[in-house]
């Protein structure tokens, strides 16, 4: 008796876009930026910002956090992964210690404009 369902069923939920040659050609309508007003052509990589969750240049957040955290010596806001930025400060060997974490763009509570820019990408 042969068992061969498993074929080809390995990779089985979410896949993320690798930076390959596979780069999704999807137009997605740009909104405005929550800091600074002006549109942001690449929507899928706003973050969702405040608590109201309104598309925001990632460039924008990263200075609205820097002005917001008390900053001191060497400390820096950085993009930690999964909608996490943190006060880190770098270490030789391009290393960094994480001083605090700030949960940005909470993945599991993801805005309406960011499931519309999801079901974009699945077709
Ligand atoms: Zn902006």
């Amino acid at each position: 008796m042969k068992e061969n369902n498993q074929e080809r069923r390995g990779s089985r939920g979410r896949r993320r876009f690798r930076h390959d040659h596979e780069s999704p050609r999807v137009v997605i309508p740009p909104q405005d930026c929550a800091v600074c007003g002006t549109p942001i052509a690449e929507m899928a990589s706003a973050v969702a910002w405040s608590t109201e969750k309104r598309p925001a240049h990632f460039d924008c957040v990263l200075q609205e956090l820097t002005k917001r955290e008390t900053l001191v010596d060497a400390e820096k806001i950085a993009y930690l992964g999964s909608g996490m930025f943190g006060v880190i400060v770098e270490k030789e060997n391009s290393r960094f210690e994480v001083h605090r974490k700030i949960m940005v763009d909470d993945p599991a509570s993801a805005p309406e404009w960011r499931r519309e820019i999801r079901t974009l990408y699945k077709r």
